[in-house]
């Protein structure tokens, strides 16, 4: 039997965690009967429903839209294969095919490929690869990772203890979290040059950092260019260079986590290209699978793979029960191909330009604190923490679907958004924050 939406949202709210939620207090949910395109159907819990723009491409990853007809087909003819077979002890065409494309389209050395669920393992997997290549190396002390402040690597426990310290809520799980080294953030902005003083300032601190640590620290995480999740915070590609020479002169590993970056969203299909620069050891999620499934991936290069490989234990010791899954692995393949048969760069660049000229009256409100652009980014930081239930009100209104976290409103849009579609995303966000005061 059908129930009236109330029905629905009632039981959801006793029932069901959403991301960091609140049994007790929860906040309101919104009931998805449709999707199609860049557009979500919301229940209008008078019988219908209302379209809105999803400005946040499902968390990043919808690239292409929802139910685009070759990653439908993708999903579907998977099902009639197969759907699912463990990964021991057998393998299958989806995988191979996936893994050798990841190696193919990335710019850097990375030759082998672990598959698992979620952008979370796959940063699991990048650190305790790291800290296994330091034991087959002799350096059994080197068990921490060195990172910057203001970093988001996924919600589980060695993710979680190189998130920030303060947005991570360290303070919570004090005793549980592996303790990091953590250096200072990166200045903020994209275009400081290599000889920028901050940047320099930055980049000595780093040094003195890696100096002091050096026997204890396996590698260096962080995502290159723009900080996501933890406050959607464009850097100097400069800053990549200085890390890469750090540790090729302590001997670390360098781990970037393009899990948000990767697949074209700041305007290279890496973001690592922006600084010329080859991580050991690479951890891609989200937009790999287009939005369809779970799916991540860590690549790291021979040296990293044959290093462990020969040492203590003789392999990774990693194999989730759903690792490799057939289905993702099929759409994720058609979801690379369809990107990389457009223009993508020239999709994303106009979705930069659209993003810049709609944004740019948000930075004269007296709410408005910042308004920056970076690539298919677009991000409003306000003086003070968003009201969300407002914004997110507010700009529905206005037709497109926002979910503002801390002091920011921000859209991700897929790539498939036209210029009439971006301009209104970002009317909407200026609009809302407007009215919002
Ligand atoms: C989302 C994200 C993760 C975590 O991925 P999940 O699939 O949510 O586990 C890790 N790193 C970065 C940079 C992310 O944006």
């Amino acid at each position: 039997m059908t129930q009236s939406v109330g029905g629905w949202l009632q039981q959801d709210s006793e029932l069901l965690w959403h991301p960091y939620s609140s049994l007790s207090a929860p906040s309101p949910v919104r009931l998805v009967r449709g999707a199609e395109g860049v557009r979500l159907h919301l229940d209008d819990g008078a019988g219908g429903t209302v379209e809105a723009i999803d400005a946040m491409a499902s968390w990043w990853c919808m690239i292409h839209g929802y139910r685009h007809p070759v990653l439908d087909a993708a999903v579907k003819n998977q099902v009639d294969d197969f759907s699912h077979v463990m990964f021991g002890g057998l393998t299958h065409e989806p995988a191979i095919r996936l893994a050798a494309r990841l190696v193919e389209i990335n710019p850097s050395p990375l030759e082998h490929v672990f598959f698992c669920d979620s952008g979370s393992v796959s940063v699991e997997v990048a650190i305790k690869l790291a800290l296994q290549y330091q034991v087959a190396r002799g350096h059994n002390g080197r068990t921490r990772m060195l990172t910057v402040r203001g970093g988001y690597h996924g919600d589980t426990f060695a993710p979680m203890s190189v998130c920030d310290p303060v947005n991570g809520m360290h303070s919570l799980f004090t005793g549980a979290l592996k303790e990091q080294v953590f250096g200072p953030q990166p200045p903020a902005g994209f275009d400081r040059p290599d000889d920028d003083p901050e940047l320099l300032a930055w980049a000595a601190e780093l040094a003195a950092l890696a100096e002091r640590h050096a026997d204890e620290i396996a590698g260096i995480i962080v995502e290159p260019v723009l900080q996501g999740a933890g406050g959607m915070y464009p850097y100097s590609p400069a800053c990549l260079r200085v890390l890469r020479e750090l540790a090729d002169q302590h001997g670390f590993l360098l781990i970037l986590d393009e899990i948000a970056t990767g697949f074209g969203r700041t305007g290279t299909l890496f973001a690592s290209e922006h600084a010329g620069i080859d991580p050991d050891i690479l951890c891609v999620g989200k937009a790999l699978t287009g939005g369809y499934l779970t799916l991540a991936a860590m690549l790291c290069t021979t040296d990293v793979a044959q290093t462990v490989s020969n040492g203590p234990g003789g392999a990774l010791m990693h194999g989730p029960t759903f690792m490799a899954n057939p289905l993702a692995c099929s759409v994720a393949l058609a979801s690379i191909d369809l990107l990389l048969s457009q223009d993508w760069a020239g999709r994303v660049a106009a979705i930069s330009a659209g993003l810049s000229t709609g944004l740019a009256p948000a930075a004269s409100l007296p709410a408005v604190k910042d308004v920056r652009v970076l690539g298919a980014v677009g991000v409003v930081q306000l003086g003070g923490p968003v009201d969300i239930q407002r914004i997110t009100d507010a700009v529905l209104r206005r037709g497109v679907w926002v979910r503002p976290f801390r002091d920011l409103v921000y859209t991700m849009p897929p790539y498939v958004c036209t210029d009439e579609e971006i301009a209104t995303i970002a009317a909407a966000i200026t609009g809302a924050v407007e009215e919002a005061g």
